[in-house]
């Protein structure tokens, strides 16, 4: 495989992923299953950075079809499944001075994302909702209503991270609703990224916030539903 770049959902850093760094292999199987030909691939990626060297694994499942020219079996169209086995969800690590509920409420949402995209958009909510009360200081009835109160306190870069996820699909359409109702995000008219975008955006507006600590959790009554 060619070198490519990558990011390391532990230390955060870019780096050039080369045959050094990368591991993969393939379980090609039928046993008469009722699609055929499937491939089982696994790729492990150690992080070139001398102070992580964490690793990933993730494993994607491949119809396979013959080739007789090659003599090999090859990949045949999308992927059926993919799945990240270590770290077991996208989640980007907070510092840990950001209140943990925060966090666990945004970990959980990244790894319930495909499992079950409502509980997902739920947990994103009332994740933000927590930032903006919890840093911020700000407490309406509704978390559209804490979103407007926001607008002239921050900067615009992390106004418009908080602006593209009120602006998605339902998660925007709902934040009338108390913030605890589980939305149906399925069937609606919303990408079906919109949770992934919207998991991204709050760890952005996030990090906008870490990057001034100390300020968080200075009143903590009240606030953040456990
Ligand atoms: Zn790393």
């Amino acid at each position: 495989m060619s070198n490519f770049h990558w990011n390391c959902p532990y230390c955060g850093r870019n780096a050039t992923i080369t045959n050094s760094n990368l591991s993969s292999d393939g379980h090609l199987f039928s046993k008469d299953n009722k699609i055929g030909n499937l491939g089982l691939y696994t790729t492990v990626i150690t992080c070139p950075n001398p102070e992580c060297k964490e690793f990933t694994i993730e494993a994607v499942l491949h119809e396979t079809k013959y080739a007789s020219n090659t003599g090999r079996h090859v990949l045949y169209g999308d992927p059926l499944f993919e799945w990240s086995l270590k770290p077991r969800s996208f989640a980007k690590p907070f510092p840990d001075y950001v209140p943990f509920p925060i966090r666990a409420d945004y970990e959980e949402a990244c790894l319930i994302r495909d499992l079950s995209p409502k509980a997902s958009a739920t947990l994103s909510r009332r994740c933000l909702q927590g930032i903006i009360r919890d840093y911020w200081g700000i407490q309406k009835n509704t978390l559209y209503s804490e979103i407007n109160e926001l607008k002239d306190r921050i900067d615009s870069a992390t106004w418009q991270a908080i602006d593209a996820v009120r602006s998605i699909g339902n998660i925007g359409a709902h934040m009338e609703k108390d913030i605890n109702v589980i939305i149906d995000v399925r069937g609606g008219p919303y990408p079906p990224d919109s949770i992934p975008l919207v998991l991204n955006s709050i760890h952005e507006q996030g990090l906008g916030v870490t990057a001034r600590p100390g300020t968080f959790g200075s009143d903590r009554s009240g606030l953040l539903v456990a």
